[in-house]
């Protein structure tokens, strides 16, 4: 079905652009929902590459995932290495007639840019490139401080196996480094400026399930019925709290999920009953330390039971230091606000890069991001390539005073 569009989009750019919204807005023109690239990558990399960045694709597939494309590119050859990093793909739009626009057009109207993606984080990339430019530009050719790099996944929204962990790691066996990170994920609540992020919280996803004897209701001493207690280990679990929390983190917190019998019968017993936990936890905890817990706790009901725990990250933090610092200062500079250091929220790919060096998060506001009809300020996409701009200043001179600045 073809639309007409008030606004034309501009054609992807392939010459030194540092307009951030019409690079947003080719960005979001490619349907990028993980693990297909449809041409985002192409587009940035023919953004960056005017610039002077040499541009690396990294494409990684393991056994039953699909093979996903990275993008990692580099100006520069000294220390220190400033790295923005992100990604491209998004999820899918879900019920496209529920949108009042085009997914994937990029359309600007009422002074906002619409698409998937706006929010989480193509605009964000594009802010990336268009610092780099303006940074660039105004020092003049061959006048780097160091070296800018990004490191831009296509598997983030998916499994994130072939994605940021695994560039991360083939950096590593080759000796580049990288000094200092900052993710360009949506991380203000509400209004650009409001909070960055210094860590995030550990998440782990548990399967409690309990398994009995089947039989007839009307002859309960036959069987062993497992639903209650299932239920008093997840009373067990819901009745004690797991900390008050800690100087960065909020309390850690079980939240379950699902309960599960299954069972459409009146008169029948069933023999097995399972529930589902997500855990999101503070850095007083580790995946394991929680696994642990969730144990003792059914263990101490009692019977049969098997737990199984899969923990997708752990909790970190990158205490308040020169990074953070050089990122609200960038941040106050431009919008005039002194942002909150959160670890709230879920997880990010910065889960992986904190094994790597400091990191910390910020880009758009997030409240429409994954929403149907996601959408940014386009005053904030201006403000928010300024920030990263500033941050490119701050981080550099704060390095000639503190080598290897982080
Ligand atoms: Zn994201």
């Amino acid at each position: 079905m073809s639309r007409t569009v008030a606004n034309a989009v501009p054609a992807i750019p392939d010459s030194p652009d540092p307009d951030p919204l019409a690079l947003a807005r080719a960005l979001i023109r490619c349907p990028s929902v993980t693990p297909d690239d449809e041409g985002a990558l192409g587009t940035l990399q023919r953004s960056l590459e005017p610039l002077g960045f040499a541009c690396e694709r990294m494409t990684f597939a393991e056994e039953g995932t699909a093979p996903v494309e990275n993008l990692y590119a580099r100006i520069g050859g000294e220390a220190p290495n400033f790295c923005f990093a992100g990604h491209t793909d998004v999820v899918p739009p879900g019920d496209r007639a529920l949108w009042t626009v085009d997914p994937f057009e990029g359309e600007v109207r009422d002074g906002r840019l619409w698409g998937r993606g706006a929010a989480d984080m193509k605009a964000a990339i594009a802010c990336f490139v268009a610092a780099a430019a303006r940074f660039l530009g105004a020092r003049g050719a061959g006048r780097m401080p160091g070296s800018i790099s990004l490191l831009i996944t296509g598997d983030e929204e998916g499994p994130a196996v072939n994605g940021t962990r695994k560039v991360l790691r083939r950096l590593a066996e080759r000796g580049e480094t990288i000094d200092a990170c900052l993710v360009g994920e949506p991380t203000n609540p509400s209004a650009l400026g409001e909070m960055i992020k210094i860590g995030r919280r550990g998440s782990l996803n548990a399967v409690i399930t309990v398994d009995g004897v089947q039989g007839h209701s009307a002859y309960p001493h036959l069987a062993d019925n497992p639903i209650p207690r299932l239920v008093r280990m997840l009373v067990a679990i819901d009745g004690t709290p797991l900390d008050d929390g800690t100087p960065h983190f909020q309390p850690s917190a079980v939240v379950m999920t699902s309960v599960d019998v299954g069972n459409r019968a009146t008169n029948v017993i069933p023999s097995r009953a399972t529930a589902h936990l997500n855990v999101r936890f503070n850095d007083r905890h580790t995946g394991d330390s929680i696994a642990a817990w969730l144990h003792e706790r059914c263990a101490a009901v009692g019977g049969r039971f098997e737990l199984s725990c899969e923990c997708s990250g752990e909790a970190f933090l990158t205490p308040p230091g020169p990074l953070s610092r050089v990122v609200a200062d960038a941040v106050r500079k431009v919008t005039g606000g002194q942002p909150e250091l959160s670890t709230s929220g879920g997880t990010s790919d910065a889960r992986f890069i904190k094994d790597y060096c400091p990191v910390c998060e910020f880009g758009m506001p997030g409240e429409t991001a994954h929403k149907v009809d996601e959408s940014v300020n386009v005053a904030d996409i201006d403000a928010l390539a300024r920030i990263y701009e500033a941050v490119l200043q701050g981080f550099f001179e704060e390095s000639r005073c503190r080598p290897p600045a982080t």
